[in-house]
């Protein structure tokens, strides 16, 4: 012990407890290993908290594309539509934007489409152990998904990325009339088709989902302190991590899991990540507000509607603006506006408001490997729109690697050094 600090020593750490971080627990608990759990704010209390619910298994075509490449400037002209770059962040953002430019070209779309898929394999594998691990399988909704379209127009566009999810061996099928007004009454006229996708799940709440694996973790013997990690080095075999207040925890392996609020950690490992927020903004209404039969997309406006068990939650879009502008509500007030004009009767008073931190790669797939400095650090973030849906995948890869066992899929699509070009 250094004189003025405490040290504390554990068998593995994981710093972020939100559902990647938990998740990354539940299967080194699993494994028989001691977890300490670090986290400045407690159990699922940033993005893990305020999220759609959506369990996206059949989520496999990446944001980064030739079709966003195209949308992207028309959504742009519309300040509160589905896509914004806040004017005070544009030129931070830029070197970003030219990474998900060079991400969105044909190759590099298929490779993560590929990437996706698997991971999403995995996933859909796997979700739904974890809930049952953590006595959480209530919590499970599985009644599929609506996507709508206002007009043919924009159903046709949508077949292009269907026929893909084809191949990969995903179920859909396409709904007009009587059926689609089956599957959801109180659709607005406007919608004249939609595509109902019955391997989408949601859970009913997305904070409720972290307390039950939080509580599952603490009585099985994980620690959680409630620190700030301020850096972590690799310290003679081990990992010296330092806290607020001149603590140290010295671990065997350590585990980056702290969102978008990663990228400093993983600098002070010799990795340059570029990783970025997209802030996502909704609305929680009482339960009443709709009769939602299950989570509706509504993709050319981009945000969707669940139904959770603490209300009707309308929101999504992309606000380019990272981790220190204040939140411009009008964003979800925007939404739900539109919201209400696709949902004939939707209540839209006594909602309340919320913003998070989509946590993202250029290439829309997230950083899952060691770091540069030392193998005993894995990470575990930037999973953008999609970390609750691929939770349970990070958390077996990650516990398989510090296990030293073979990852269930190959990891090589989702390493930090894909990007050490730009270092
Ligand atoms: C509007 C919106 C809707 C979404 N809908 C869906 C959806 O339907 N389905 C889906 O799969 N995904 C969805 N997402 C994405 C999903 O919410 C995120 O990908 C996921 O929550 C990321 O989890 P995380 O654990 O990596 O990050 P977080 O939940 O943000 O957790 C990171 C944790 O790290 C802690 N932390 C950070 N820095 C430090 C530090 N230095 N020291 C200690 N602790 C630290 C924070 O306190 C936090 O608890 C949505 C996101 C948004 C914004």
């Amino acid at each position: 012990m250094t004189q003025g600090t405490e040290t504390i020593e554990a068998d593995v750490a994981v710093i972020g407890a939100g559902i990647i971080g938990l998740s990354v627990a539940m299967y080194l608990l699993a494994e028989g290993r001691k977890v300490l759990l670090i986290d400045r704010k407690g159990i699922g209390q940033e993005t893990s908290a305020g999220n759609a619910g959506a369990l996206a298994f059949s989520d496999i075509l990446p944001l980064a594309s030739p079709r966003i490449l195209r949308q992207a400037p028309r959504w742009l002209i519309d300040p509160l539509g589905p896509l914004a770059i806040r004017p005070g962040y544009a030129l931070q953002i830029a070197p970003w934007l030219m990474r998900f430019g060079l991400a969105s070209r044909p190759a590099a779309y298929v490779a993560s489409i590929e990437a996706t898929t698997q991971l999403m394999r995995l996933a859909a594998l796997e979700f739904h152990q974890m809930l049952v691990q953590a006595n959480a399988s209530h919590m499970l909704r599985q009644d599929g998904s609506l996507q709508v379209y206002e007009g043919e127009a924009e159903f046709q566009a949508s077949l292009e990325g269907w026929k893909v999810r084809h191949q990969a061996g995903i179920e859909f099928e396409h709904v007009h009339g009587v059926r689609l007004r089956d599957l959801q009454p109180g659709l607005a006229g406007s919608i004249t088709a939609a595509t109902f996708v019955p391997q989408w799940a949601t859970v009913s709440d997305p904070l409720d989902v972290c307390t039950a694996l939080g509580r599952h973790l603490l009585n099985s013997g994980v620690v959680l302190r409630k620190d700030e990690v301020q850096r972590v080095l690799p310290n003679e075999g081990c990992v010296r991590i330092e806290v607020l207040q001149g603590v140290v925890v010295q671990a065997k392996q350590a585990v980056i899991a702290t969102g978008a609020w990663s990228r400093q950690l993983a600098s002070g490992l010799g990795n340059v990540i570029p990783l970025e927020t997209e802030r996502g903004y909704n609305t929680t209404l009482p339960p009443d507000a709709f009769n939602l039969k299950r989570q509706i997309i509504f993709g050319a406006h981009g945000f969707v509607a669940t139904p959770l068990s603490s209300g009707i939650r309308i929101g999504g879009a992309v606000e380019l603006g990272g981790l220190k502008l204040p939140p411009n509500f009008k964003r979800s007030s925007d939404m739900l506006t539109k919201a209400s004009r696709l949902l004939t009767g939707l209540r839209t008073e006594g909602g309340r408001q919320w913003m998070g931190f989509r946590p993202s790669l250029p290439d829309s797939l997230p950083v899952i490997g060691p770091s540069l400095a030392s193998k005993q650090v894995v990470y575990a973030f930037g999973h953008g729109h999609l970390g609750l849906t691929q939770s349970a995948a990070t958390g077996k890869l990650v516990s398989e690697l510090l296990m030293g066992k073979k990852p269930s899929i190959s990891l090589s699509p989702y390493l930090a050094d894909r990007f050490k070009l730009f270092n």
